[in-house]
């Protein structure tokens, strides 16, 4: 080992503080380093700096697991988009897929995962709606928390995306959102927020569009007053892949605090462009080391300069990983309607199923745009059935001859064009017409008829709904979907998923289509409906949805019982009624009738999974928060929570409330 080797330095001991060794590292960097650590090298890493020792940091997609456009040799784990994710309505099940997808990253050497998505579900025709969680941004941020939570605790980098207000796929690198402090505040930002305060995400990622008129990349309100100074973020941004191409500057995107451009060959943080800046005065030296040292922050964070022994070992594909993505499955998936009780479907009872429809044996992996994944197999549902079912059930294709008849309908993920997809929204809320057509000539063969939908986004119903028995909303679940499936429909598992956006009846009812303005807006789209975003809006104006926000039925019935409010506590009783094991999410809205500002009628501030055996039952308490009670103020520019009686509403869905009472506040 020579004297000069890197190996012996400072930065590189571990027993030094990681702030010391951040220190140590920056001093011994040259200016033209520091700068050629500001853009990728390729797709996916950095540059290294061979003198110095430090190797690429390397990262990949994304929400589903392990990002497929990185290699195709690279199989992972394919997990449930985040929306049936987040239907389980269960942080502790996506702070395990947290862990394991950042196993799988860290199995193939990389150091971050770009995921989780948390931009809040504003338009059902956003072609992104299955990789982002939900429309409510109390839901979105417990279940956010948790994805990081689970993910750093492998000491892979979580980078939380897109920041911010990216809410619709048209003309996302050009399209200014336009919303108002107090949308952004209590929707929009939320989960951002507390990915950073409650969670230390190391990584943000910025968005490609504008937010009121200014790139996110460059964004200084976004990156620099919100992010590090007011919320106290410590790691480093990165661009949206191409997305500082779009910025108006190079200075203005060091100056905001963007530490990284990917990916490689770059535009805005070239190192010729960044040289011209910074000799020109542009920006300074130190604002390019407060961007530089988030980024070594989170390279010794993940134990880039450590020895590999240290770090928690990656696995991928592996058994655990497979189980879990079936369970998310198994919670994620939606039991919509269920007339007569025809599921769960009795085995003993059956000969033969119809299986009929296009997604009954479609995988759906390798779709939908930068969160494909590539796993090493995929259970479709017909798969999951035959399995299932056996020797002894015949399979058949004429819906008449069926004991049931079973249609797998709803949309498919397009490659990179269709529905459901990256880089385009969707241009109708409705199922193609040869499925709706196909529903209603099955259902008229025969009266046992299950719709199953796979898709990622709300659609109407119109036309058939009325007909269908029972509907379930099985997502995109990933390589397990099959056997989750099938699981659910013969009662091997009962459902407990609930819908985390509310299904609209019509477009036009959606806050955001109130007008070409406000959906898709051509160089601005305007957030007019402010903080009536999904169910506060529908709640508020009394519009009658589809499904509402939190829905989902289930094999066995629950009983609400015995409220109390005791100061911010609210404490209650739920009883399992029915005669099979299952789970309840227990939802508490909060509503402020006499408010000096205009808020929604009921809001999310906290919900609880309860699984409970027949006949059992779970005592819960809720802790409100002043924060929970409270709204952003504009005319102050502060959280306001105004003294009065706030309504307590608790219940299964957003639209089934079981139990109501009064908190008096203060107290
Ligand atoms: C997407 C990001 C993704 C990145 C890298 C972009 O087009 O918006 O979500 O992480 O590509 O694949």
């Amino acid at each position: 080992m020579s004297r000069d080797d890197p190996a012996r330095l400072p930065f590189m001991n571990q027993k030094l503080g990681i702030e010391e060794r951040v220190t140590d590292l920056l001093k011994r960097l040259t200016l033209e380093e520091k700068l050629s650590l500001c853009a990728g090298r390729n797709l996916w890493s950095t540059k290294p700096v061979g003198r110095l020792g430090i190797r690429g940091f390397r990262m990949a997609d994304g929400p589903n697991g392990l990002g497929a456009i990185l290699s195709v040799f690279k199989k992972g784990t394919y997990f449930p988009a985040s929306i049936c994710r987040t239907a389980t309505w269960n942080p502790g099940l996506s702070r395990q897929f947290g862990a394991a997808l950042a196993q799988e990253i860290r199995s193939i050497g990389y150091q971050m995962v770009l995921a989780p998505a948390v931009n809040i579900d504003r338009t059902p025709l956003c072609g992104r709606t299955f990789e982002y969680q939900t429309e409510d941004p109390y839901l979105n941020r417990k279940m956010a928390v948790a994805v990081v939570q689970g993910i750093q605790s492998q000491r892979v980098a979580a980078c939380v995306k897109h920041f911010a207000c990216n809410n619709q796929e048209t003309n996302r690198t050009g399209v200014s959102s336009q919303v108002s402090e107090r949308a952004l505040r209590e929707i929009y930002l939320q989960a951002f927020e507390a990915v950073v305060r409650e969670a230390d995400a190391w990584s943000v990622m910025a968005a490609y569009n504008k937010v009121n008129g200014v790139y996110c990349c460059e964004s200084y309100d976004l990156l620099a007053e919100r992010l590090r100074n007011e919320w106290g973020f410590r790691g480093f941004v990165v661009s949206d892949w191409y997305a500082a191409k779009t910025a108006t500057s190079t200075e203005g995107c060091v100056n905001a605090g963007l530490s990284l451009e990917m990916p490689g060959g770059g535009s805005r943080y070239t190192e010729k462009a960044l040289r011209a800046a910074f000799d020109a005065g542009k920006f300074t030296e130190d604002a390019l080391d407060r961007n530089i040292v988030g980024l070594l922050r989170v390279m010794f964070l993940v134990g880039l300069f450590d020895d590999e022994e240290t770090l928690p070992a990656g696995n991928r594909s592996t058994p655990e990983h497979q189980a879990l993505a079936r369970k998310i499955a198994e919670e994620g998936i939606v039991l919509l309607k269920n007339e007569r009780d025809i599921l769960p479907l009795d085995i003993e009872g059956i000969k033969k199923i119809a299986v009929l429809g296009p997604n009954a044996d479609k995988k759906m992996g390798l779709k939908g745009g930068s969160s494909m994944v590539r796993p090493p197999y995929e259970v479709t549902p017909l798969t999951g059935l035959r399995e299932r079912c056996g020797e002894e059930v015949e399979i058949v294709r004429n819906p008449a001859e069926g004991d049931v008849a079973i249609i797998f309908t709803g949309l498919s993920q397009g490659l990179l064009k269709g529905v459901d997809t990256e880089g385009e929204d969707k241009n109708s809320l409705e199922l193609p017409s040869d499925q709706v057509a196909l529903i209603n000539s099955t259902v008229e063969a025969n009266p046992t008829t299950v719709v199953v939908l796979i898709n990622g986004s709300p659609v109407t119903m119109d036309g058939w709904l009325e007909r269908v028995p029972a509907v379930v909303e099985a997502w995109y679940a990933g390589q397990e979907a099959g056997h989750a499936i099938a699981a659910v429909l013969f009662g091997d598992v009962n459902p407990s998923g609930k819908l985390p956006v509310t299904f609209p009846k019509k477009l036009s009812h959606s806050p955001a289509h109130a007008s070409d303005r406000t959906f898709p807006g051509g160089d601005e789209v305007w957030y007019d409906e402010g903080v009536f975003v999904g169910y506060r809006h529908f709640d508020t104006r009394g519009i009658e949805p589809l499904f509402p926000f939190g829905h989902g039925l289930s094999y066995t019935s629950f009983i609400y019982e015995n409220l109390r409010i005791d100061g911010m506590d609210i404490l209650l009783e739920v009883t399992n009624a029915g005669n099979r094991a299952g789970a309840e999410v227990v939802q508490l809205y909060v509503g402020d009738p006499a408010s000096s500002v205009e808020r929604p009628l009921k809001e999310l501030k906290g919900f609880k999974k309860e699984y409970l055996e027949p006949e059992q039952k779970g005592r819960m308490t809720f802790t409100l928060t002043d924060q929970d009670l409270s709204f952003w103020d504009e005319k102050t520019s502060r959280w306001l929570s105004e003294a009065g009686e706030f309504a307590i509403l608790v219940g299964s869905s957003s639209r089934d409330i079981r139990l109501q009472g009064r908190l008096e506040y203060p107290k």
